[in-house]
């Protein structure tokens, strides 16, 4: 396969892998901490190298403040970020959190799309699209989740689905702006079935491509993709060997330090 190194194909082509943990709504702020210091004391221990592959955690938004205390007091190389943010900028807006919050706490990322917010909160490709520029414009990387479910798949195929999501956020993207994309098949989020890697490089594929289409060669060779989706340690490898495939959103696995651990320390057991 062109392009692929023992070590995975995104680092080399300059592209630094991204290991993301979505906890979702779990782990309170006292456990934030905890987690945080045992993934920091696990990665440290096992000479992880931040700078080769990114980890980033997800913590509910209660959790935000402690975990960026902890992460600035400790100078601990683990990026963070929030589930969701508001399109809006901060006024009347009962229950939403400002992007400019997120920045007030350091939050480098934040995931804007996910099936459940799509799915459970009627979240549309407008909105998606409105708060990845609300994101970008107080200078958070948005992580955009895109991805067909199981019916989508049937009538469509894989592809469609997820580029006509990206496609209506590319269209809000200022040139230059940094993001990341998730391609996460809602059929494989949290079922134990993942995609199989040759499926996730089809689409992250199309996915690059549309990049490319809207906003040039440079974007689409910079922009990380990740894939999401019962990922686990056991078969984190064969993602990444794929060539456009960046990195993994990672849901319930990344809730065990020790297996999210594994996940992050993917080039130990890729091509081997
Ligand atoms: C997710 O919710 O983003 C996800 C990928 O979940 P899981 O890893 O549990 O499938």
């Amino acid at each position: 396969m062109a392009g692929v190194t023992r070590d995975g194909g995104a680092s080399a082509r300059g592209r630094v892998p991204l290991i993301a943990g979505n906890w979702k709504m779990n782990l309170d702020h006292l456990q934030a901490i905890a987690f945080v210091q045992k993934l920091a004391w696990s990665l440290k221990d096992a000479r992880h190298d931040f700078g080769a592959v990114e980890v980033a955690v997800f913590p509910p938004f209660t959790d935000l403040r402690s975990v960026q205390t902890l992460v600035s007091a400790d100078k601990l190389p683990i990026a963070y970020g929030a589930q969701d943010v508001s399109a809006h900028a901060p006024g009347a807006y009962t229950g939403e959190i400002a992007a400019s919050f997120l920045a007030k706490l350091e939050c480098g990322y934040v995931i804007i799309g996910h099936s459940e917010r799509r799915t459970l909160h009627g979240e549309t490709d407008d909105e998606v699209a409105a708060k990845t520029v609300a994101a970008i414009g107080a200078g958070i990387v948005p992580l955009v989740c895109v991805g067909e479910t199981a019916e989508d798949l049937e009538r469509h195929g894989a592809s469609a689905v997820p580029l006509a999501q990206l496609e209506a956020v590319l269209e809000s993207i200022p040139k230059g702006a940094e993001f990341v994309v998730a391609y996460e098949p809602v059929w494989a989020i949290g079922s134990g079935q993942a995609a199989t890697p040759d499926q996730a490089q089809q689409v992250a594929a199309a996915l690059r491509g549309a990049i490319a289409q809207r906003l040039g060669d440079d974007a689409a060779g910079g922009t990380r993709i990740l894939y999401g989706g019962s990922v686990k340690a056991e078969n984190i490898a064969g993602f990444m060997r794929q060539p456009d495939i960046d990195g993994a959103l990672v849901g319930g696995a990344s809730l065990d330090v020790e297996g999210f651990s594994a996940i992050v320390r993917y080039q130990k057991h890729v091509g081997v």
